[in-house]
């Protein structure tokens, strides 16, 4: 359903349904153990979706606990109120401790000279520092090495401002059925974590699953799972698809804001790279662009909907609005007495009737992946949740 209420000073906009999102919640519940915990991951304003508003949401829906990228992130989560525990999936600077410990914000440690700055801070505030222990078992980006685990541990335990809530990692190719690669990760984790408990250390919650390791891999549920991607209603792949009922949260529209009807043969945008080819051929207007998110690499790619109707998109799309084309001749919706007009609403990812743009159909245009088309209509465009 179209929402219809647009902000007051900007005509364009990002829908979140919040149905969807309660609904993918619930869903990621059902298939996760009773007693496996579930961390909801809402780094980068939950994947464009509006970090504060989607945190309420999925703690009511039966999340336990949530991941954001950055500090600052984490920080906007307590400002409004949010009390569950938060993890920071990184190591973030030393010069942010004092930030942690105030906001009771769990990094993620592999260095033993955060990790001990940031038990200095906790324990000057009276507090424990808590953190998760990552561990690098394949993907390289962050984490101890398996085989230095328990030297580390060793090395940072005597601190008596730090607590390890958890110990974790992250695959690579969690999204792959059967691969050895999979398999190797998992069972260097498995042996790193066996190793601290052979050492009497504790690990804390012992946590790896990301979106497809908890839908593909239920071997490696563990403690807790890590979802991100599936409560926005988006697969991460092809093989989860038969797997998991998941809904779009997203969805991205606009009003035309200007329509003209150019001369054959004048072209529209900058460079002119579209012409108009004949007569009846409407030009309309969208105010929404590349600083929204609006990848300029789909100008000239992509369509649109308005009225259930699909159009072209022609020209380059710029920084603010992009314009799109509609063939009053042979447009079904239209034709032929009935161009768009000022103040329709055009419909960029979502439902309009019986038509439908996806975030993964713009991602294939782009040649990327669902993840990053999301990430980007989050950067400027308000949010209205209906
Ligand atoms: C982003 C991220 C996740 C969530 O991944 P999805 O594929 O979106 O489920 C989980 N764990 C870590 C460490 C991450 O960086």
């Amino acid at each position: 359903m179209i929402n219809l209420k647009s902000p007051a000073n900007r005509w364009a906009w990002v829908e979140i349904d919040q149905a969807a999102l309660r609904h993918n919640v619930r869903e990621f519940r059902a298939i996760i153990p009773r007693g496996v915990k579930m961390m909801c991951v809402v780094k980068a304003d939950a994947y464009g979706h509006g970090a504060v508003a989607c945190s309420k949401v999925m703690l009511s829906a039966g999340a336990d606990q949530l991941a954001v990228a950055t500090v600052d992130e984490g920080v906007r989560l307590r400002e409004a109120g949010i009390e569950a525990p938060i993890l920071i999936l990184s190591e973030p600077p030393v010069t942010s401790v004092e930030t942690l410990v105030e906001h009771d914000l769990m990094p993620s440690v592999y260095s033993e000279e955060f990790a001990l700055i940031y038990g200095e801070a906790a324990a000057a505030a009276d507090k424990v520092g808590r953190y998760h222990l990552a561990i690098n078992t394949g993907m390289n980006r962050i984490g101890v090495l398996p085989r230095e685990v328990v030297e580390f541990r060793r090395a940072i335990d005597f601190h008596r401002g730090l607590e390890c809530a958890g110990t974790f990692t992250h695959f690579a190719t969690a999204d792959e059925i059967g691969g050895w690669d999979f398999e190797l990760a998992l069972n260097r984790f498995v042996t790193a974590v066996d190793a601290l408990r052979e050492a009497g250390i504790d690990p804390g919650i012992v946590h790896c699953d990301n979106t497809p390791g908890t839908i593909l891999h239920p071997e490696a549920r563990m403690d807790m799972c890590r979802v991100g991607i599936g409560l926005y209603g988006l697969h991460p792949a092809d093989v989860t698809i038969p797997k998991i009922d998941l809904r779009p949260v997203m969805s991205v529209r606009a009003r035309v804001t200007h329509t003209v009807y150019p001369e054959v043969g004048d072209g529209v945008s900058y460079g002119l790279t579209y012409r108009v080819p004949k007569r009846n051929v409407q030009i309309a207007t969208v105010p929404i662009g590349y600083a929204d998110g609006l990848s300029r690499n789909l100008s000239n790619q992509m369509e649109v909907l308005v009225g259930g109707a699909r159009c072209r998109q022609v020209g380059r799309i710029c920084m603010d609005q992009f314009m799109f084309a509609v063939d009053v001749n042979t447009n079904r919706a239209f034709h032929p007495t009935h161009p768009v007009e000022f103040g329709d609403v055009v419909t960029v990812i979502g439902w309009d009737g019986d038509q439908l743009i996806t975030a993964d159909d713009h991602a294939r245009l782009r040649d990327t992946i669902n993840y990053e088309v999301t990430c980007d209509f989050g950067l400027r465009l308000e949010k209205v949740y209906v």
